[in-house]
């Protein structure tokens, strides 16, 4: 019996689990009880099979994918960008000064900002780029087959979106802006860490020169 699934070392494939999910159904059609009781019982396992795939990739407040999910489709794309040499641009973006949002108009304030951006980056980006909540208040979207030069009109289009949202939590206008940073990969980036680590360079730049702005790390 496993206590801390973070402890299983055999990170076991999606297709496997479905074929086990697949088995466990043909098991319970043996068992020798009322034909309804089993369907409920399958309905029931689906169920639960069905809410902790999604739970596990979701990130509860905004319905964004998760870090957990992130880290996984990150590896994906960026081993499947490195081998054919597709176009990939990795995004991170931040809200600016969020802690004094909190602070002044309270958390609850906070979380409802942090939906408003979410849904406004579901909004803005293409159904085949993936917005992640990356942690806190830090935003990843992956870019498929988009170099840099591309990248800056939906990026410069959503930074203005988030300027002028206009949010207004219990009758209080609350205006916030995001700072960006995006980086192209390239055959020089030998990891994803590496191509990570510029993409946060890229982000801190927008940061450090001001806030509000959009920082492409290899633009030509
Ligand atoms: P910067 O412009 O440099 O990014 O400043 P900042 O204030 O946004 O950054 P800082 O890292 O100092 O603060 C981040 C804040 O985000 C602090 C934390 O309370 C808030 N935060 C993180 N996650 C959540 C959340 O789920 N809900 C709410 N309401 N606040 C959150
Ligand atoms: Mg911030
Ligand atoms: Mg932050």
């Amino acid at each position: 019996m496993v206590d801390n699934l973070e402890e299983v070392a055999f990170d076991i494939p999606d297709g496997l689990l479905d074929e086990i999910q697949q088995n466990i159904q043909n098991i319970i059609r043996d068992f020798d009880v009322p034909e309804e009781n089993k369907n409920e019982v399958i309905k029931q396992i689906n169920y639960i099979y069905t809410r902790t795939k999604y739970l596990s990739i979701t990130d509860e407040l905004t319905g964004l994918s998760n870090r957990r999910c992130f880290d996984t489709t990150f590896e994906k794309e960026f081993l499947r960008a490195s081998r054919y040499s597709n176009k990939l641009t990795l995004v991170m973006f931040d809200i600016d000064h969020f802690k004094s949002v909190n602070d002044t108009y309270g958390h609850q304030c906070g979380d409802f900002i942090l939906k408003q951006v979410a849904n406004a980056a579901l909004q803005t980006f293409r159904k085949t780029d993936t917005v992640f909540r990356y942690g806190g208040e830090e935003f990843a979207v992956i870019l498929t087959e988009t170099d840099i030069n591309q990248s800056i009109i939906p990026l410069e289009r959503f930074r203005k979106t988030v300027q002028t949202l206009g949010l207004n939590y219990q009758g209080q206008e609350v205006n916030i802006t995001v700072s960006i940073g995006a980086c192209q990969l390239t055959s020089e980036m030998a990891t994803k860490e590496e191509f990570l680590q510029k993409t946060d360079e890229a982000l801190y730049e927008a940061k450090n020169s001001g806030r509000n702005k959009t920082v492409l790390s290899n633009f030509q």
